[in-house]
């Protein structure tokens, strides 16, 4: 054990030498990183030291599952309050994205990471590379985790999902494997480091976002301000009713289904080549890249502006059917009904007896 292990020796003491408190919507893995840096340790060693051998902390997305056994133990050992320690976990979206989260499998609107042996395969960590070039201390937020977000609200460019050197995802708590120092590791080590190539995410040209359509782009920009000032905070129901309605917008596009072309129906009258290529088709939104996605909650976006008037076009070119837009959708808000309703108001109606 290095020496700056053995003065964490500390471990049973009421607070750990280094208590560094959550930053500005940081994301808890990004935290833990950090602090098991900050003591100079490696993140598998820190991990070991606090939690032995009971609980695995890389092998599962913690910032979605928030498991106490790891959030307590932070707040505990750094003494900062519980809720400020839920608070770097993607719970804070419950109510807000997600009405009922389930704690494995697919979750609505959470970029997944699709974690194999605690390789992460997915592109589900997104970042701003302006905005790890500006920390003083270079972290990762919530934001980044979400499908909905694309863009960066501060910088205004495209959020990227892979590092822009070697082309691998995002997985900074992997930075420090292979360096070689057995347990322990520089405190300036920083988590904006690509973990393959050790490129610094921050060096990443920025790239302007394609605006489809004015008014969708500031509609798709507005959802993303009001989740992140909902987060942790009382949500409105009526957010979380266009966000079902735009998911569900998505998915059609998104469609396997031979009679469904809304997406192309859409690239046809903005004059747009087709983002999804065949390797992507078949996969939910939250598998997609960040570029798709832009492109897709903007069309979801532009339809919802004058949703009536543009499902109906849709329909009547002969892309998507009245059946299509409530099948699988339970939950439709009465307002989409009525939408839909209106939009195809001349639909074959059982016969009248
Ligand atoms: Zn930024
Ligand atoms: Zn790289």
């Amino acid at each position: 054990m290095t020496e700056m292990a053995g003065g964490f020796r500390g471990i049973t003491a009421p607070l750990w030498p280094i208590r560094y408190k959550p930053l500005p919507d940081e994301l808890l893995s990004s935290w833990l990183v950090r602090l098991a840096h900050g003591h100079g340790l490696k993140v598998q060693t820190f991990c070991n030291l606090i939690f032995g051998n009971r609980h695995q902390v890389w092998n599962r997305d913690v910032d979605r599952l928030a498991p106490p056994w790891l959030v307590d133990t932070l707040a505990r050992y750094t003494g900062t309050p519980l809720n400020v320690a839920y608070g770097t976990t993607l719970k804070v979206f419950d109510g807000v994205l997600f009405r009922n989260p389930r704690p494995s499998g697919h979750l609505n609107w959470v970029q997944s990471l699709k974690i194999y042996h605690r390789v992460r395969e997915g592109y589900g960590q997104q970042y701003c590379p302006t905005c790890l070039a500006s920390d003083e201390v270079p972290y990762f937020r919530k934001m980044w985790r979400l499908s909905l977000s694309t863009v960066c609200l501060r910088h205004r460019c495209m959020l990227q999902d892979r590092c822009h050197a070697c082309g691998e995802a995002v997985s900074f708590f992997r930075i420090d494997f292979g360096t070689a120092a057995e347990h322990s590791v520089s405190d300036t080590i920083s988590v904006a480091r690509c973990h393959g190539c050790k490129t610094d995410l921050g060096a990443a040209p920025t790239i302007a976002p394609l605006v489809v359509e004015t008014d969708a782009y500031d509609r798709l920009i507005g959802w993303n301000a009001c989740v992140q000032e909902q987060a942790n905070d009382q949500p409105d129901p009526a957010i979380s009713d266009e966000l079902d309605v735009l998911r569900h917008l998505c998915a059609l596009m998104l469609s396997k289904k031979a009679s469904v072309k809304l997406r192309a129906h859409l690239l046809d009258a903005f004059g747009l080549d087709d983002p999804v290529g065949p390797s992507v088709q078949r996969i939910p939104m939250e598998s997609l890249p960040t570029g798709i996605r832009h492109t897709l909650l903007q069309f979801g976006a532009w339809l919802l502006n004058d949703l009536a008037v543009r499902l109906s076009a849709a329909v009547k070119s002969g892309n998507l059917r009245y059946s299509h837009l409530l099948r699988d959708f339970d939950e439709a808000p009465a307002w989409y009904r009525h939408s839909v309703a209106t939009a195809v108001p001349h639909r074959k109606m059982p016969a009248q007896t």
